[in-house]
């Protein structure tokens, strides 16, 4: 796998080891109600992290995925450098969401136990292609597979790892048909994981009454689908809320 260091140490992911260890922090945000997934609505503080092991072809944060975009503008940031932002934006939020980009690929462990310590609750969003320990000390785990629609290949072996975290849940975004058909596949493989379907979102053209409208295509399709009867079926909230804007 490729390393995602700009500090001295090779293979140092985020940075130097030790107290002095940094990560490559995109955005820290919030409170916001978090727009998508099983936690859809919940109250939380938000850490983007830097730098993606995928590319996929609709991906609405490049500004976090690619590498140029990445170096000019992630803040590289301590765990207590990080945690005192969040502190800054609310001490009460009880959730933390770390985000991407894809968090998994750094080793995050240290800030999720101060997290935990400060008596907040910690969420992951990530694809699913990357696992570190970690993430199963996490109190959520969002899990987002990505469709055909998406030009990335699903390695099942390393989902099947995610899978079978109890804390665990997937989440399938669906822009076509295909990708609803990817959307039973992975329901059908992981039948008790928590399992939602969110409607695909094209960033910068698809306006609120498209947006329902393609809420109400998924929507019919699963209640006629006698597999998807325990899906959620859910829009992106925040941008229903606030169009693609960064920070919410
Ligand atoms: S996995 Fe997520 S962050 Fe990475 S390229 Fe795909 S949509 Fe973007």
């Amino acid at each position: 796998m490729a390393t995602f260091e700009r500090g001295p140490i090779p293979g140092a992911r985020g940075g130097r080891y030790g107290a002095a260890r940094t990560f490559p922090i995109i955005e820290i945000f919030g409170p916001v109600l978090q727009g998508e997934g099983r936690m859809i609505g919940a109250q939380t503080l938000f850490v983007r992290t830097g730098y993606c092991d995928y590319r996929c072809a609709w991906c609405d944060t490049l500004y976090a995925v690619e590498p140029e975009q990445v170096q000019a503008g992630a803040e590289w940031l301590t765990v207590d450098e990080i945690v005192a932002r969040l502190d800054a934006l609310s001490r009460h939020t009880p959730w933390v969401t770390l985000s991407g980009g894809n968090p998994a690929i750094h080793d995050l462990g240290a800030l999720v136990a101060r997290l935990h310590a400060d008596g907040r609750k910690v969420a992951v969003e990530t694809q699913g292609a990357v696992f570190r320990p970690w993430i199963a000390d996490c109190d959520v785990v969002t899990v987002s597979p990505k469709p055909p629609s998406s030009g990335m290949k699903t390695d099942y072996a390393k989902l099947d790892r995610f899978a079978a975290l109890p804390q665990a849940n997937l989440k399938v975004v669906v822009f076509d048909e295909a990708d609803y058909q990817y959307a039973r596949t992975i329901h059908l493989r992981y039948p008790t994981v928590p399992f939602s379907l969110q409607v695909g979102a094209t960033t910068g053209e698809d306006d609120t009454a498209a947006l329902l409208r393609k809420l109400d295509w998924l929507a019919q399709r699963a209640m006629g689908d006698a597999a998807m009867g325990s899906a959620l079926v859910l829009p992106q909230l925040h941008t229903l809320m606030y169009g693609s804007q960064r920070g919410v």
